[in-house]
């Protein structure tokens, strides 16, 4: 995959795309990643690439000038073949103002050749390039943020590691919170079985198996892979349920599941 990203800051991605996956990603040739400085395609001597809002009010916006051209020079498929999927090519605008970058998002965007992620900053990018340029505008999370550089390396970093061959065992990428896609429940114990189906992951523990008189669940160590699975299976519920209710609206759920859930909620009452 190759992944552009359009900045006046490139120096802000020395570091963030440059450890664990993403650096063995970059190094395998599963992806590679160009930063281009928008700076560079500003005419004038000051290399301007900000001017005053029409209308009036706070702030300056990104000029739409610098931004066009050095997309074109990318030379990415045009916004209507990328929009009507005939090039699996994306051209991103982060912006406060776009739709949630979420797990399937970023399943979608894995499955691209190309993606181009532009960043905004002062009070946001010219709209025409929302409207003309880009094909998708892009939100990290409800917030506002001074740049769009973090958006830009969040996506980047949930992306490549969902590119097949990215991390070394493919199926912990399938088992993960949120990864909604439901997989047949396998028999050969407690990995295959603790798909996530839209929830909040199950807790994780390691060594020691006591820590300062906090002890590791029992049921973790008993060797008997269909408690393990349940009681992953209930740990990931009572979570998804405390910390995201609303992920249970889509969740896939199986009747052992509804189960768990009820009794959940009954002791939740008591
Ligand atoms: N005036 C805008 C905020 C501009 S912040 C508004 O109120 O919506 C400047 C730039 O930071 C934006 O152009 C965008 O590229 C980036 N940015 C800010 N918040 C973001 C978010 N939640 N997700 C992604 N990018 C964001």
């Amino acid at each position: 995959m190759q992944i552009d990203i359009v900045t006046i800051f490139p120096e802000f991605f020395r570091g963030p795309l440059d450890y664990g996956i993403i650096r063995r990603a970059r190094e395998a040739g599963l992806a590679t990643i160009a930063v281009h400085d928008l700076r560079a395609f500003a005419h004038d001597r000051h290399r301007t690439v900000d001017d005053r809002p029409f209308g009036g009010g706070e702030g300056m916006v990104l000029k739409p000038e610098p931004v066009f051209e050095c997309v074109e020079r990318l030379n990415v498929a045009g916004r209507a073949a990328r929009l009507a999927g005939e090039a699996r090519q994306s051209v991103v605008l982060l912006s406060a103002q776009g739709k949630r970058f979420d797990q399937a998002e970023a399943e979608r965007l894995a499955a691209m050749d190309r993606i181009v992620l532009i960043c905004g900053r002062y009070e946001g990018v010219d709209e025409r390039v929302s409207q003309y340029l880009a094909d998708r505008e892009l939100s990290i999370g409800d917030y506002v943020l001074s740049g769009g550089e973090i958006g830009a390396a969040v996506i980047v970093d949930g992306v490549t590691r969902l590119i097949p061959g990215a991390v070394g065992n493919e199926a912990s990428t399938r088992q993960e919170s949120f990864t909604a896609h439901a997989e047949s429940p396998g028999t050969e114990g407690p990995i295959s079985t603790c798909v996530s189906g839209g929830l909040l992951d199950y807790p994780h523990y390691t060594r020691p198996a006591e820590f300062r008189g906090l002890a590791v669940p029992e049921v973790l160590s008993s060797g008997n892979h269909d408690e393990i699975r349940r009681w992953r299976r209930r740990s990931a519920l009572e979570k998804t349920v405390r910390n995201r209710p609303d992920l249970l609206h889509e969740a896939v759920l199986s009747e052992e599941d509804k189960s768990l859930l009820a009794q959940i909620k009954r002791e939740e009452v008591c």
